[in-house]
């Protein structure tokens, strides 16, 4: 009696898997200002995460301004930006902490279904290997520069990478959710309007975003730089590659120029995030220029070390 039931089963079971999942409900005004009540303070963060901690080190999200949120880990950041009609995402941590952000997201209130785009600032696994992940459970575009979009779509280092070979290949998003976006030229995803800025040098790809948030009439000017270090893989020479610092130098002088009122970066303790948070001012110093500044002096560190070789 069972072997005849069992088939009538799995059929039953094999119909419910492919059942279409009613659509998710789409982003709403009311939902972006819900998450603003829901969001835990930034004393959470504080309290849980310390300075260059774990990168998958669970952390709860906290507002930035606006309806910028931090939804990244203790040792990566990601940004959402919440919007009425969409969200867009900067940034998904590692494979592991990837989960982490989407937890943070739903956390919110917000889906990761909503998710209109996701955007990257330097192509290395700590803070694009969870991709493929976001991806998959978000159904999510990514926006990536025009040299990066090679690496996220096979998951293997820019041949220019100062550090190509030291890290393990990311899994690749599959090629058509994957573009490249025009460095300098502003772009706008589900209302929300961002702009891409070349800042080449940790990576040949990377970029720093900068967009408005509002608290009413107070509107802010946040600007997620990049991490910018010049650190390499053994035996790797800047000083043997005079475009490429070049284009780093360029990099450096466009950031330190932006419009600038909080500076966030891909690993927070870069940009002082915790020591911000405890004083309760994001917009305290380090900006982009102190940033920039700072930057060029290890990049003409690391230079005369090369020289003196
Ligand atoms: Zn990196």
């Amino acid at each position: 009696m069972f072997g005849r039931s069992l088939p009538a089963l799995l059929a039953l079971l094999a119909t419910a898997c492919v059942a279409p999942q009613p659509p998710a409900p789409p982003a709403s005004a009311s939902v972006v200002q819900a998450a603003r009540e829901v969001a835990a303070p930034a004393a959470e963060w504080t309290a849980n995460c310390t300075d260059w901690d774990e990168w998958d080190k669970r952390a709860a999200p906290f507002r930035v301004h606006g309806d910028t949120y931090h939804v990244g880990t203790c040792g990566i950041s990601a940004l959402l930006v919440a919007g009425a009609e969409g969200h867009v995402l900067l940034d998904t941590g590692t494979r592991g902490g990837a989960r982490v952000v989407l937890e943070n997201i739903r956390l919110l209130g917000f889906r990761p279904e909503n998710l209109a785009a996701v955007l990257t600032s330097h192509e290395h696994f700590d803070h694009v290997g969870g991709a493929w992940w976001v991806h998959q459970n978000s159904g999510a575009p990514i926006l990536t520069s025009p040299q990066a979009e090679q690496v996220i779509k096979t998951g293997q280092d820019h041949p220019d990478d100062p550090q190509r070979g030291m890290h393990t290949p990311m899994r690749p998003v599959p090629a058509q959710y994957v573009s490249a976006i025009t460095p300098g030229q502003p772009v706008t995803i589900a209302g929300l309007t961002f702009t891409p800025i070349a800042t080449p040098g940790h990576t040949p790809g990377a970029l720093s975003w900068q967009w408005e948030s509002c608290e009413g009439t107070d509107c802010k000017t946040i600007v997620y730089a990049d991490s910018l270090s010049p650190v390499s893989a053994d035996g790797y020479r800047f000083s043997d590659r005079p475009n490429y610092v070049a284009a780093y130098r360029d990099g450096l002088s466009r950031l330190a120029a932006l419009d600038c009122d909080i500076l966030l970066t891909p690993h927070p303790s870069a940009s002082r995030m915790r020591d911000k948070l405890v004083a309760g001012d994001l917009t305290a110093a380090p900006g982009c220029a102190e940033y920039a500044a700072a930057i060029e002096e290890r990049l003409d560190r690391r230079l005369a070390e090369e020289a003196a070789q």
